[in-house]
């Protein structure tokens, strides 16, 4: 089975997922831990290309959404669609709800030509469940700012886009759940991690059995 955790910045998508990974293990079943873009070396290879800054040649939107969607369709065939056919459990930190929301209502690609290339590269693969993370954006920025500020790092992701692009991603992610709640878990993020984690717990109870 297919997992998929989403969120923006700063709601502890990462924390989260090695939890759900120690769930799943609890209960017996292999689990492959992964994350877009990125997953094998060369997805990791377009990965970096997205993320390091170029201010003199920025991407543009249609760029940036071909790479996340060639490194996705490098992930699947080596990565993902082997793990599946063997029976293990993915566990992936970020996939295709990340573009709608990134690509499409950060940078405002139409969301339709966004479903052609997710037609084209997964056909008819989708995550049987995706636990999306929620949270305002400015709870998410204090949270993000507190973490870079322990570990020393002085890279502030909020600074290289405004807030008005984190509210576009955030709710193009909550349109998206709101379109597939069969498959689309909304977790509220805005709370301790016990606190979350119980919900978790709950989410998975219901939606993937003990
Ligand atoms: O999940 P993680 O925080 O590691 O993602 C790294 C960065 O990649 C995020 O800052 C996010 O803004 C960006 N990203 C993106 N488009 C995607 C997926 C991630 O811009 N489709």
């Amino acid at each position: 089975r297919f997992i998929t955790l989403e969120g923006g910045e700063g709601v502890g998508k990462s924390t989260n997922l090695a939890w759900v990974a120690q769930w799943l293990v609890a209960r017996g079943v292999e689990v492959v831990r992964t994350r877009e873009p990125g997953g094998t070396p060369r997805a990791e290879a377009i990965r970096e290309l997205l993320l390091s800054p170029q201010a003199d040649e920025p991407f543009a939107d249609d760029a940036e959404l071909l790479l996340v969607f060639a490194a996705r369709a490098q992930h699947l065939a080596q990565r993902i669609r082997p793990a599946l056919e063997r029976g293990a459990w993915v566990l992936c930190d970020r996939f295709t709800d990340a573009t709608f929301a990134y690509q499409g209502g950060g940078r405002g690609i139409d969301p339709g030509r966004i479903a052609e290339l997710e037609r084209f590269v997964q056909q008819g693969l989708e995550p049987d469940l995706t636990l999306l993370f929620d949270m305002p954006v400015e709870a998410a920025q204090r949270r993000l700012q507190g973490r870079l500020a322990a570990s020393g790092d002085t890279r502030d992701r909020f600074e290289q886009e405004h807030a008005a692009f984190f509210e576009a991603v955030r709710r193009a992610y909550l349109a998206r759940a709101g379109a597939a709640p069969r498959r689309v878990a909304v977790i509220d993020a805005d709370a301790p991690l016990e606190t979350v984690q119980a919900r978790l717990a709950a989410c998975l109870e219901e939606r993937v059995g003990a």
